[in-house]
C-alpha cells in the first residue's frame, strides 16, 4: 500500500509532535509516523512517574491529528518514500526526522544475555516503557544500582529512593552532574541524594553485571568490590538515534548534519531534536528540540526563509518528592577562566547556591540550586548577550531579586 501525503514526520517524541502540530494549524498536511506504543508523551517527566507523582496519562502531549504507529526501516530517496516494518511504504514531498537519541549502554562483561536482550532487572532509563518497568519492580527495601551520575542518573536514583528503594549511585566522574555543574553546586546536589537515603560512589567504574538465571543479582565494580542488586538503571547518556540517516546516506557525524535551514545533506529531507547536529553542536535538551520544532515549521508552512541560528539552552531539573523540591539550573560556562569575574552567594543553612561568571562584561554562565527565583532575568541577560553596566551592581541585583523570573 501507498499512501500519498505531503509532509512526512518520523518520530512522535518531544520535536516531532511539535512540528506536526505547529504544522497542522499552520494548514499544512502532516503525517506523523511514531513507533512507540503509547500515546505521545512528555519524556521530560518520567522521573515524576517512576517517582509515582505523575500517572502516565498526565504526562501525554496534545496528540495531532494524523498519528500513524509504525516503525520506520528505511527510506528510499530516489522514490522518495519510506518502508515501515509492517512492509507499508509512504510517500513524501519533505522528510523531517525526528527520531531522538538512543541510550548509551556502556560496555560492561555480563550486559546482555545469549540472545542479546539486557537481564532481567536491568533498564535503561529512556521510554515511557522502561520507567514502567522500573516503576513494576521497585519496592520498598529493593536494592537498585544506578550507572551514570549526570542528569539522568540524579533524577533515577531519587525517583527509585522516594519510592523506598535502597538506592546505590556509581559514578565513574569525580563529582555529580560534571557536564552542567561547578563543584560547589555538586556537592549540594550530592548532600541532596544523601539526605534521601542513596548511597554514591563518585569516581567508581562498574565492570561486569552478575547475573543468575537471567536476572541481575549483584555489579562488580573494577576494584573487584560487588553491590548486591535487584535492580540496575543505565544512566550512561544518550547517543543521537541516526541509523535511518546513516543508512540512506544523508552526512551525519555525531548526529545528523543539519544547515540553518535544519536540512540534511538531502533538501528534501530536513532534521529536528535529539538526532540533530547543528553547527558544532548536539543539544539532546527539551528546548533547542521544540525551538527546532517551531522554525521548522515556519519554514515550511510561512517563510521558506525563516532559519534556526541555534539555542542558549538552560538545563534545569527539579527534584520533587517528599519535603519542598529541590531545583537547580545551569547555563553557559559555570567554572570560571582565569580573568573573568565570578559573583557567589550561598546559604548553607538552606541549601542553596548562586553564581555567575561575566567575562568582558558579558554574563557567560551560571549555577542556581535550591533558588530559582532570580532564573528567568538571569536567562535573558545570557540569551541577550548584552553587556552589563560595569559597576556590579546590576549584577548583585540579577542574583538577589526575584521580580524578574
Ligand atoms: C528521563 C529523562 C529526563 C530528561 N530530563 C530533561 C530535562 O530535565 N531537561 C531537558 O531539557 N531535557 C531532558 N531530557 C531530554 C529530552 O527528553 C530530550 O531532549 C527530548 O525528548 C528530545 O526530543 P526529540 O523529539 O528529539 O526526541 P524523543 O523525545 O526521544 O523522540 C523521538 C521519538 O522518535 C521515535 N523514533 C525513533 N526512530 C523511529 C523510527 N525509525 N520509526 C518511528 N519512530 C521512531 C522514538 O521512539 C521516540 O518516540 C530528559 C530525557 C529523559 C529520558
Amino acid at each position: 500500500m501507498t499512501s500519498n501525503t505531503r509532509v512526512v514526520v518520523i518520530g512522535a517524541g518531544l520535536a516531532g509532535v511539535r512540528l506536526a502540530r505547529r504544522l497542522g494549524e499552520l494548514g499544512t498536511p502532516t503525517l506523523l509516523v511514531g513507533e512507540e506504543e503509547h500515546p505521545p508523551y512528555n519524556r521530560v517527566l518520567l522521573a515524576e512517574v517512576l517517582a509515582g507523582r505523575y500517572a502516565p496519562e498526565v504526562i501525554g502531549l496534545p496528540a495531532p491529528e494524523g498519528l500513524l504507529r509504525a516503525r520506520v526501516t528505511g527510506i528510499d530517496r530516489g522514490a522518495r518514500t519510506v518502508e515501515c516494518a509492517d512492509g507499508t511504504s509512504i510517500a513524501y514531498d519533505t522528510l523531517v526526522l525526528a527520531t531522538g537519541s538512543n541510550p548509551v549502554l556502556p560496555p560492561l562483561r555480563g550486559l546482555f544475555t545469549p540472545d542479546h536482550q539486557l537481564p532481567e532487572g536491568v533498564h535503561a532509563f529512556r521510554t515511557l516503557d522502561d520507567c514502567l518497568g522500573l516503576a513494576k519492580a521497585v519496592r520498598p527495601g529493593v536494592r537498585a544500582v544506578v550507572i551514570g551520575g549526570g542528569l539522568l542518573g540524579v533524577s533515577a536514583a531519587r525517583a527509585l529512593a522516594v519510592r523506598g528503594a535502597q538506592v546505590v549511585l556509581a559514578q565513574q566522574a569525580e563529582r555529580l552532574m560534571e557536564r552542567q555543574l561547578d563543584p560547589d553546586a555538586s556537592r549540594l546536589v550530592l548532600r541532596h541524594l544523601t539526605d534521601l537515603g542513596v548511597e554514591v560512589h563518585t569516581e567508581c567504574r562498574v565492570r561486569d553485571v552478575r547475573c543468575v538465571a537471567g536476572a541481575v543479582r549483584s555489579v562488580e565494580m573494577s576494584d573487584g568490590y560487588a553491590l548486591d542488586a535487584d535492580l540496575v538503571v543505565l544512566a550512561c547518556g544518550v547517543r543521537p538515534r541516526t541509523g535511518l540517516a546513516e543508512q540512506a546516506g544523508l552526512a551525519v557525524h555525531k548526529g545528523i548534519l543539519v544547515d540553518d535551514a535544519l536540512r540534511t545533506s538531502d533538501p528534501h529531507i530536513h532534521a529536528v531534536g535529539d538526532c540533530v547536529q547543528h553547527d558544532g553542536t548536539v543539544y539532546g535538551l527539551a528546548a533547542p528540540a521544540l525551538e527546532q520544532a517551531d522554525a521548522l515549521a515556519e519554514l515550511l508552512a510561512v517563510d521558506p526563509d525563516a532559519r534556526y541560528s541555534g539555542t542558549r539552552s538552560l538545563t534545569r531539573l527539579t527534584l520533587t518528592g517528599p519535603g519542598s523540591p529541590f531545583d537547580l539550573a545551569a547555563f553557559g560556562e559555570t567554572e570560571a577562566r582565569p580573568g573573568d569575574d565570578v559573583v557567589r552567594l550561598a546559604d548553607a543553612t538552606r541549601g542553596t547556591y548562586r553564581k555567575v561568571v561575566v567575562r568582558d562584561d558579558r554574563l557567560v554562565g551560571g549555577v542556581l540550586v535550591g533558588e530559582l527565583g532570580t532564573v528567568g532575568a538571569l536567562a535573558r541577560a545570557w540569551e541577550g548577550a548584552e553587556p552589563l553596566p560595569s559597576d556590579g551592581g546590576p549584577l548583585l541585583h540579577l542574583l538577589t531579586n526575584d521580580g524578574g523570573s
